[in-house]
């Protein structure tokens, strides 16, 4: 029999619903394969249970003639940042061990009502807060990706949605949810030779996800194509009352509107973003795309954003900013850790939980967050970031008066080796530069395979549109997707 874990979304979706295999055979099948990974650390915890349940009821619809979801017989990881009731929610912290929640994201609860089931809930960087997942507090993961010298050194799968990335590429899902807050979803799809899209900030509620910078927060679809990302982002987005954020607006029927047929349309290519020491192999990866997007007939412009050097800095004071004040609820009073000294007061048990519970890397952020927004200097960082960030919003408006959508490398280089960047913390904020911008503007973007490196590490290429324009995004990454035929696989190793 072929091995179920070889299909995606769509592939399972149609299957179960015309009764090619069950869909508690497909769970039985994920469920075995995250059981025989833990080398690769992607699950915090397994719930094979509530896969084989959610299962156990598509069957059961099927069999009664009703409809079965958009999402109907797929199981899927859930990144550890989404509340799951009565599943330990820890967003990979020490502080929030433990934490059970009492309510369903609004995210996790649309899939689970699309017919999704959950594999469990996979690690990913502390509180979202990295680029290569080495911030968890419950280990890294390990890419299933390895370079092609021969060695074994571990790979990042990319952060901070990086056990999503990690089971979509070595199939202990065949899709996962990521958040997105300057690339969390791009990059690690990028890292890892799967497809992730970022919509327009608004789409997905964002009630119910561990809040990391609440303006710049997004969820997405992490899949191995680009059909699986429509299929599985119309069952995540929608208008949520909750969320004071959240976009009124009907969800389009991407699937339905998939087309690679890119006639008529302009892509722009930004100067700004060829920076110097810009990896060979990403270049040239760049350069094929605007050969595939050509051969799908799209016309190519170059366009300029001329504050791109100015993202990484504005994103790095308003993301810990934001991080700073969503942070100080975990005071040991409400959620997981409380540590309480002999003979301490309240404050020493702010002081002693937030001491104990937080990584490095958190606490680096709050640190910065707080100086940047302390009263002496919020004018000179604060206020000037957001000034930046809208400056950076003018940029794209402008070029989306020329260009229908923007192609550009998802990330500077592709995976680096776990523990190669580290101890550089700015070196590791860089590896965000491309995708950061999109961030601050809130625009739809996604991460598409382009190909493999010198290394045999997979390289990804981003799509940003205008707002709203996830539609345009998706059929720019399936003109590619068409052309790069990516088909490579990490070899099975773990
Ligand atoms: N790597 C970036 C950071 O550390 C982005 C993280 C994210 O998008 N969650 O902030």
């Amino acid at each position: 029999m072929t091995d179920l874990t070889e299909f995606g979304v769509a592939a399972i979706r149609d299957g179960v619903a015309k009764g090619d295999f069950s869909a508690v055979e497909v769970a039985e099948a994920f469920n075995a394969n995250v059981a025989a990974a833990s080398a690769l650390n992607a699950f915090i915890v397994a719930t094979p249970d509530a896969a084989i349940e959610a299962a156990k009821a598509t069957d059961a619809r099927r069999a009664a003639g009703q409809s079965l979801g958009k999402m109907g017989g797929v199981p899927i990881g859930m990144k550890d940042l989404f509340a799951t009731k009565g599943v330990q929610t820890t967003a990979a912290s020490h502080i929030l061990e433990g934490f059970r929640p009492e309510y369903e994201s609004t995210v996790s609860a649309k899939l689970w009502d699309a017919g999704a089931g959950m594999l469990g809930k996979l690690n990913l960087d502390q509180f979202a807060m990295g680029s290569s997942n080495e911030t968890s507090y419950f280990g890294n993961v390990i890419s299933p990706w390895r370079r092609n010298d021969g060695g074994n050194a571990a790979m990042a799968p990319g952060g901070s949605s990086g056990g999503s990335s990690a089971a979509v590429a070595a199939r202990l899902a065949p899709a996962a949810t990521g958040t997105d807050t300057g690339g969390s979803i791009r990059q690690p799809s990028a890292f890892t030779g799967i497809s992730g899209i970022k919509p327009t900030y608004g789409r997905c509620s964002r009630w119910g996800i561990v809040a990391f910078a609440s303006s710049l927060d997004q969820a997405g679809p992490m899949a191995r194509d680009v059909r699986d990302c429509a299929i599985m982002l119309e069952a995540m987005a929608g208008f949520d009352p909750k969320d004071a954020t959240s976009l009124n607006l009907p969800v389009p029927e991407w699937e339905a509107g998939l087309s690679g047929d890119l006639r008529g349309k302009k892509v722009g290519i930004p100067r700004e973003y060829r920076v110097d020491g810009l990896d060979a192999d990403v270049a040239a990866s760049w350069d094929r795309g605007i050969e595939w997007l050509k051969d799908a007939g799209a016309e190519i412009v170059e366009i300029s954003l001329p504050h791109t050097k100015y993202a990484l800095p504005a994103y790095y004071i308003i993301a810990p900013a934001e991080a700073s004040s969503n942070l100080a609820r975990y005071d040991g009073v409400r959620y997981g850790l409380r540590d309480l000294p002999d003979g301490a007061n309240l404050q020493d048990m702010y002081a002693a939980t937030r001491a104990a519970g937080f990584g490095a890397e958190v606490k680096r952020r709050i640190l910065i967050g707080t100086y940047v927004l302390s009263a002496g200097f919020y004018d000179a960082y604060y206020t000037q970031a957001q000034k930046v960030r809208t400056l950076i919003s003018h940029d794209f408006k402008n070029a989306f008066t020329e260009v229908d959508v923007i192609l550009a490398p998802t990330a500077p280089t592709a995976a680096f080796g776990l523990g190669e960047m580290v101890s550089d913390p700015l070196a590791m904020y860089l590896n965000d530069v491309f995708a950061v911008p999109a961030s601050l503007a809130g625009l739809p973007a996604m991460s598409v395979p382009a190909g493999l490196n010198r290394e045999g590490l997979p390289l990804g290429l981003q799509i940003i549109g205008r707002e709203f324009d996830e539609q345009g995004v998706l059929n720019a990454g399936l003109a590619i997707e068409a052309r790069a035929q990516f088909s490579a696989k990490p070899e099975k190793w773990w």
